[in-house]
């Protein structure tokens, strides 16, 4: 019996009176696959209970940080302890002290570390820091990389990388949109291009090392080796953004698998155990420009609040001292990749999947998909009847193919099982 998801949508139709598009943040919306959203009463491991009385099996883990499953005990614990001794403080706490310093034994390259509130604040900090240290203005993007919805990543491609990006959203000032350049990913030639074009003016490069936020794109050989190259002979920094990588790739998110040092790394999602947590981490002598050290003024209320401290720490010191996770969230995931893969195939449909560790995406389209331009050129309306079909069938993807499944560690292989064969019953039903 396919789900429906009756009270989901009633409640939709009462939160769009009250909130914008009835959601807190847009994606949630369904917009790129219709429909109304499945709004969520509980989340246990691997699954979802529904208002509508269903339980689902969830493949975005809240966009990421669940990476061990849906309430998981010593995060649980943790919080629960914490809030009985306040929920914040505007004061110093050890746990700031003992949460930074594991970050930075976990991540290579990293000598200090500052907390935020979301991966937005990380990512627009430090692109201030970059900014302050290097006494530039111009960054380099890359189209299809999100980086939160600060005013100078809210640009998209004009006409080629070598001219300066328009904004994409109204209320982004020309002023401030010029000063984002941008490249397709996995470019390198376009990248050397905007350093030729804009000598001594470019502050930084930043970029998802492994692309999510387009579904899953990986880097090609050489592309992130080649970044390093050229900001080391341009004397400008390297920002990861691993908001999505960090502490779910390895350990050393990111940094650690390719084996390629950024000077600045912004993280999210997972580091904060699902409590609203960013992070940007650099060398001691970047950070030594921040406030209150330096001039480059960052700051926040609840930055560093106990709560999250006491989520993210639970969250961190798991995953340092069960590093196997990393490698049974990645078995999980290529098993995944190839039940869907062999059932794609078996009916002729045209696909590719992108994966790298517990990141995919499946894309309709015969082309490879490297870039935000052949991403764009899968099949919106078969990853809807995809996406919708799957749903129908207790199993919840994210709702856009711009975006990547992220697998939590409370995944059997039964789900995953059962996973595979619905999407069997789907496309058998095209
Ligand atoms: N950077 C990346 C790579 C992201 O995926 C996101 C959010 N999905 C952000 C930054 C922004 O993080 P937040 O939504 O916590 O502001």
């Amino acid at each position: 019996m396919l789900f429906i998801y009756q009270r989901s949508s009633a409640l939709f139709n009462e939160a769009k009176k009250y909130i914008p598009g009835g959601v807190n943040s847009p994606v949630r919306a369904f917009n790129a696959v219709g429909g109304d959203p499945v709004y969520v009463k509980s989340a246990k491991g691997a699954y979802l209970q529904t208002e509508d009385g269903h339980e689902i099996i969830d493949y975005i883990a809240s966009w990421g940080p669940m990476i061990l499953g849906h309430a998981f005990e010593p995060v649980v614990n943790s919080v629960k302890e914490a809030v009985d001794r306040g929920t914040s403080y505007g004061m110093p706490t050890e746990l700031e002290t003992k949460i930074a310093a594991l970050a930075i034994e976990m991540a290579p390259n990293i000598d200090q570390i500052r907390m935020v509130n979301s991966g937005t604040e990380a990512c627009m900090s430090a692109v201030r820091l970059a900014r302050g240290y290097t006494g530039r203005d111009k960054i380099i993007k890359f189209a299809g990389c999100y980086h939160g919805h600060s005013d100078s990543f809210l640009i998209q491609a004009g006409s080629g990388a070598v001219t300066f990006g328009s904004p994409n959203s109204p209320g982004v000032t020309k002023g401030t949109a010029q000063d984002t350049l941008l490249a397709q990913y996995n470019n390198l030639d376009q990248v050397a291009q905007l350093f030729e074009h804009n000598k001594n003016q470019i502050a930084c490069i930043i970029l998802e090392p492994i692309a999510g936020n387009m579904g899953c794109i990986i880097p090609q050989e050489g592309f992130l080796q080649g970044l390093r190259e050229l900001c080391d002979q341009n004397n400008a920094l390297l920002i990861f953004d691993e908001v999505m990588t960090g502490f779910r790739l390895a350990r050393g998110g990111a940094q650690e698998v390719t084996g390629v040092n950024a000077d600045i790394v912004t993280y999210g999602k997972v580091i904060g155990g699902g409590l609203p947590v960013g992070a940007f981490a650099a060398r001691q002598e970047i950070m030594n420009f921040l406030a209150p050290l330096g001039p480059v003024y960052q700051a926040g209320t609840l930055s560093g609040n106990p709560l999250a401290m006491s989520a993210g720490y639970a969250m961190l010191d798991h995953l340092n001292k069960h590093p196997e996770v990393f490698d049974s969230l990645s078995q999980k995931t290529e098993y995944l990749h190839k039940g869907i893969q062999e059932v794609l195939e078996s009916k002729g449909i045209e696909y590719q999947i992108n994966r790298f560790g517990s990141m995919m995406s499946v894309h309709f389209t015969p082309d490879p998909v490297v870039d935000f331009e052949s991403a764009a050129k899968g099949n919106n309306e078969w990853f809807k009847k995809y996406f919708h079909g799957l749903l129908e069938r207790g199993i919840y993807l994210p709702p856009s193919a711009f975006e990547s499944y992220f697998l939590n560690d409370a995944l059997s292989y039964q789900d995953l099982d059962r996973t595979i064969e619905a999407v069997q019953e789907v496309v058998n039903s095209w």
